[in-house]
């Protein structure tokens, strides 16, 4: 039995197995990522609470003695084993590694992969039906939300995907869509581009804003950032049927039926939610890079095929 394992042993700390498992449950927790293991790391301390280790469990180190260099090196036995935990997880490719990550977010982390939001969805007995609501971010994923967010703004841009049914799998689809909607509202960071609503569930799992496609999938609307605004719930039903729509300049425009609306309809409480946007002067709020705007085309066809221009 090795030094390391003796010492697991001794200090009665928990499997690896049971590592693994409660990296999954944190990993969720954290919308798919946690910082490597350096000391005072948060994400260490809440591992160690869960299996409320006692002082000495967090505290005990290993030393390597390295002959040649004439030098004892200290690791605390806590952190080698959640670094074990995590590689292991990383040779089952249910965690990227942080160096691989690294190439992507620009941060030393762990990121879920799909296998491994598949598996701590199921330790957390949650359907994976909501798997395509939730924030929680899987490398896969990133990897697409990484060339939405860094696009170019095309010359000219075709809003349609016209080939998108013939060429793409269903996975992909599934995997395109969940980077969209994740790159849109990073992109407009988590807030309603009309009204600025910025919310989250009670369980910090889920996001009110939606990200809304301009030209939408059913006339095969692509999955561009340049083709999405992030809008709260209401916003965007009231974009879809064609309240207001936006103008070249970002100006909100709304529809002229409001002038038939009844007095009673279109209030929160007595503030004019709609009758506010009606004066003019609202602009949406936009992402920090220009590339990334909604595009005059995708707008354009907005106005012109969904918005409500005259009155009936
Ligand atoms: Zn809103």
């Amino acid at each position: 039995m090795s030094y390391e394992s003796k010492m697991l042993r001794q200090l009665a700390m928990p499997t690896r197995k049971d590592v693994e498992q409660a990296l999954l449950r944190a990993l969720l927790k954290h919308d798919g990522t946690i910082k490597e293991f350096g000391s005072g790391e948060g994400i260490v301390d809440e591992i160690a609470g869960e299996f409320q280790l006692s002082e000495d469990q967090r505290s005990a180190f290993l030393e390597t003695i390295y002959r040649k260099q004439n030098r004892v090196k200290k690791a605390f036995l806590w952190h080698r084993l959640l670094f074990r935990a995590a590689d292991s997880l990383a040779k089952e490719h249910m965690v990227s590694r942080p160096t691989r990550t690294l190439e992507i977010t620009r941060k030393r982390e762990w990121m879920l992969t799909e296998k491994g939001f598949d598996e701590a969805l199921k330790l957390c007995n949650i359907s994976t039906a909501t798997k395509e609501c939730l924030p929680t971010k899987s490398y896969e994923v990133q990897k697409i939300v990484k060339s939405l967010i860094e696009s170019r703004k095309p010359e000219n841009y075709d809003p349609f995907d016209r080939d998108k049914k013939i060429v793409k799998t269903a996975r992909e689809v599934a995997l395109r869509d969940r980077a969209f909607r994740q790159a849109v509202i990073k992109a407009y960071t988590y807030r309603c581009s009309v009204c600025g609503l910025k919310l989250k569930s009670p369980d910090s799992l889920l996001w009110e804003v939606e990200a809304a496609h301009i030209v939408p999938h059913y006339f095969l609307g692509r999955d561009d950032v340049c083709n999405g605004i992030a809008l709260c719930h209401l916003h965007h039903w009231a974009f879809d049927v064609g309240w207001f729509t936006v103008l070249d300049d970002y100006r909100v425009q709304v529809s002229p039926q409001i002038s038939r609306l009844p007095a009673d309809c279109g209030k929160l409480e007595g503030f004019e939610f709609f009758r506010v946007l009606q004066r003019g002067h609202v602009k949406l709020c936009l992402p920090e890079r220009g590339e990334i705007y909604p595009h005059h085309n995708a707008i354009r066809w907005h106005r012109e095929n969904v918005f409500h221009q005259q009155r009936l």
